[in-house]
């Protein structure tokens, strides 16, 4: 009948409802974590098809990732009932942002056949101008440049546009020279960067106001996922697209559009011939029409989940929604569909340390005594830790659960060594997610194959990777040359640059460089057998300028890819020697990534927004790591009240099961410290949490730091028969009765303990 809601409408509460059903005017629905935000959003397309308010090819729909865009074109699929024909405008911002620069490449000076230039290339095509400019390129660091480039894009910014102090403080006060070359020479080449993608679209909107009417008539919906973490460019973007002119109060004809465009034409070049105007500003004019100007975008976030503020996303976009759209329906969920109370609970516990929020409530109907709590697991080191998860997620398993319902989040990637490692180890099948594995990132397979040409001096294709790494000027005709020599003269291509190096055929600043790396490998292949191997790895990656490379490097993965470095070398320690470890890193390689197999899932904290799972590990929950040591360093509320949010989204992740770990000991900067629990730990609520004692065979279980005993009271600890494999002595107290960490008399603990002051359940455990 006529009163009976469409099948998908039938499953959601009534805030949702309305969410979905308020298609006409701005909508802001602003929720925690797992309240059915992205459900909305899915149900409202479902809906706005079948009601046949719009085309499929009317709606812009952007998520934050391809794998989101996917799942949610999926999910309207089977909501609607039948195959979705093509959502074109579903993606992500940079994905739409190509389509739209396609379209319109003319307006921005390029082809449409325009190339995406990736990091590497930008670099490069920066170091060129920067040479050309007559700039020392050590003094004026390109990926320094590239990086500003990309905050100045992040931010909306043309070269003309950015702040006077920004343009001074590069290339002796060049700065802004030099990004209008970069830009012009981008130009030339018909290519952008990633921030084209957005800055392009965003001029073209400004200057050609026919084009932006265009997309006015066209998009009848907008629907945003993840607003919380837009930047400022994305915003300016999307308010283009949403701010439609002022309706006039005439009612709408046909001829209206026309006339629209034409005032709009009228107005490009004052447009352009003024500074383009900040988001704020209006992109039409408006004649003194006082009507709402009502567009039907659809904003879902949550302000506890802003994550990317190192990325330049601002918070502040969702928190002035209203005054963007006046006349907003703001719509609150409350009830968590996601997880349990005690998971619920921790959150919400956790996160109100933050200042400055919202504030929401989170509430869940069905608290089930049978849930299980929070666990919180100690292990004596990173190793341990992934001995240990690969125990419990096996003993899951016995109990029938899948392992496509299992995720392991890290804080940072180079915590996914161990557990890749040991899964493999143990014939776990395993998946990373949004991100190479471990051993395929960038700095690995460079470090590797410098570690591979010692090892095997005829490893061609390793020397080909890191012969001109870090970069000495061996250009492609260097290295055709090295190919020829070494094919004519039937030898490896180390060996023919070594006779390159000696002969007069290359102009001196080559062959410099070629005969410093012969000498290199070839003092290096002569420690092989006498120098310990992670030794001999460390003086390669020092001597070869590779670790120097990502030192000076200031963009943001930088610092995570020092740390990887430093856990490859840590890794191989457990291998007899190098070639040992070679052929590990081989069988590991060869790995499938298990698409399609039950496997568990690995990934960042960062990739598992929005995804949620049965059961999830949360390692690494100590001080330093997590929160990480340069939110720490920052020292201010805003990176640590970060770090908060991360933890809050990590534990929202879970539906039932939830594992949080912490290790006494890890390996920073070649040494073994003692570490401290997280204060995040400390910061869950004592009734929804539960301390394991032990668990496993080795890892000692520690006192309940809840229990007002802290650490300290020395119930199981590392005491337990353990000894101590590192055999520093200041461990040793570890194997006392007493037990726990009371004993450890660590200085470094003890002022770390006592800073964070009193009350907090480890603050006394130091005391010693
Ligand atoms: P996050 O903030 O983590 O992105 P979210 O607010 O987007 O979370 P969803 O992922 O949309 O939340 O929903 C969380 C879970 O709750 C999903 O499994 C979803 O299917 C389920 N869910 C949402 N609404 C309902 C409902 N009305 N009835 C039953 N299940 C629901
Ligand atoms: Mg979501």
């Amino acid at each position: 009948g006529h009163n009976n809601p469409p099948d998908y409408l039938k499953g959601l509460n009534p805030e949702q409802r309305q969410a979905v059903e308020t298609t006409e005017g701005p909508v802001l629905v602003l929720a925690g974590a797992g309240t059915g935000k992205t459900r909305v959003l899915t149900t409202r397309i479902a809906h706005i098809l079948s009601q046949g308010l719009a085309f499929p090819s009317q709606i812009l729909a952007v998520t934050f990732t391809n794998k989101a865009a996917r799942e949610m074109k999926q999910r309207v699929g089977i909501l609607v009932g039948e195959a979705v024909e093509g959502m074109p405008w579903l993606g992500t911002f940079h994905s739409i942002g190509v389509k739209l620069l396609r379209r319109h490449a003319e307006l921005a000076g390029l082809r449409s056949d325009f190339t995406i230039l990736d990091t590497d290339d930008v670099i490069r095509l920066i170091k060129q101008l920067i040479q050309a400019e007559g700039l020392d390129d050590k003094r004026w660091a390109p990926r320094t440049f590239a990086q500003m480039i990309d905050g100045w894009k992040n931010k909306g910014l043309g070269p003309d546009e950015i702040p006077e102090g920004d343009a001074r403080a590069f290339a002796n006060g060049r700065g802004r020279e030099l990004y209008r070359a970069y830009q012009d020479r981008l130009t030339t080449l018909n290519a952008c960067d990633f921030g084209d993608l957005l800055l392009h679209p965003i001029r073209i909107f400004r200057q050609h106001h026919d084009v932006l009417a265009e997309y006015h008539r066209k998009f009848k919906y907008i629907l945003v996922d993840e607003y919380q973490d837009t930047n400022t460019a994305q915003y300016m973007w999307l308010r283009l697209l949403a701010q439609r002119p002022k309706q006039p109060s005439s009612p709408r004809s046909r001829g209206e559009d026309a006339g629209r465009q034409m005032r709009g034409g009228a107005n490009v070049s004052e447009a352009s011939s003024r500074p383009s105007p900040g988001p704020a500003d209006h992109p039409l004019p408006v004649n003194g029409e006082r009507e709402r100007n009502l567009v039907n975008i659809c904003c879902v976030g949550d302000d506890d989940q802003s994550i990317y503020g190192w990325r330049g996303a601002e918070v502040d976009n969702i928190l002035r929604f209203e005054k963007d759209f006046p006349g907003a329906t703001v719509i609150r969920l409350e009830r968590n569909y996601r997880s349990t109370a005690h998971i619920l609970g921790a959150a919400a516990h956790l996160i109100a340390h933050n200042e400055g929020r919202l504030g929401k409530t989170l509430f869940t109907d069905r608290p089930d005594p049978e849930d299980p709590k929070v666990n919180v697991h100690a292990a004596w080191d990173s190793d341990e830790e992934a001995r240990a998860v690969g125990e419990t997620i096996e003993a899951y398993q016995r109990d029938r659960h899948k392992l496509n319902d299992m995720a392991i989040l890290v804080r940072a990637s180079f915590q996914m060594r161990s557990f890749e490692d040991r899964f493999i180890e143990i014939g776990l099948n395993y998946r990373v997610i949004g991100g190479p594995r471990f051993y395929e990132r960038q700095e690995i397979r460079d470090a590797m194959a410098f570690f591979r040409v010692v090892a095997q001096g005829a490893d061609d294709l390793a020397f080909e990777r890191i012969v001109n790494v870090p970069k000495r000027g061996l250009g492609d005709a260097t290295i055709r040359q090295i190919h020829d020599t070494a094919r004519a003269l039937r030898v490896p291509m180390l060996e023919a640059a070594g006779k390159l190096a000696e002969s007069d055929e290359l102009k001196p600043k080559p062959r410099a460089a070629l005969r410093e790396v012969a000498a290199n490998f070839a003092r290096w292949q002569s420690l092989l057998d006498t120098t310990p191997h992670t030794e001999l790895a460390e003086t390669i990656l020092e001597e070869s300028g590779y670790t120097d490379m990502w030192k000076n490097d200031r963009s943001a993965d930088a610092p995570g890819r020092l740390e990887n470095l430093k856990e490859l070398i840590r890794s191989m320690e457990e291998y007899e020697s190098l070639r040992a470890f070679l052929e590990h890193v081989a069988l590991v390689m060869d790995a499938e990534q298990n698409e399609g197999l039950d496997a568990v899932s690995i990934m960042t904290l960062h990739s598992a927004k929005g995804l949620e799972f049965e059961t999830v590990f949360l390692p690494g929950w100590e001080e330093g790591l997590f929160p990480h040591q340069r939110a720490l360093d920052e020292g201010g509320r805003s990176g640590l009240e970060e770090e908060r949010r991360l933890a809050y989204v990590g534990l929202t992740r879970a539906k039932k099961n939830l594992h949080l770990w912490f290790v006494s000991n890890r390996r920073i900067h070649g040494l073994w410290q003692s570490t401290i629990p997280s204060r995040f730990l400390d910061e869950l609520p004592e009734a929804h949490v539960e301390v394991q004692e032990g668990g496993g065979s080795n890892y000692g279980g520690y006192g309940n730091p809840y229990g007002g005993g802290a650490f300290a009271s020395g119930r199981g600890g590392f005491s337990a028969g353990r000894q101590n494999p590192y055999g520093a002595s200041r461990f040793d107290s570890l194997g006392s009765p007493s037990g726990g960490f009371a004993g450890r008399g660590d200085q470094k603990g003890g002022a770390a303990g006592q800073e964070r002051g009193q009350g907090g359940a480890f603050s006394n455990s130091y005391a010693t």
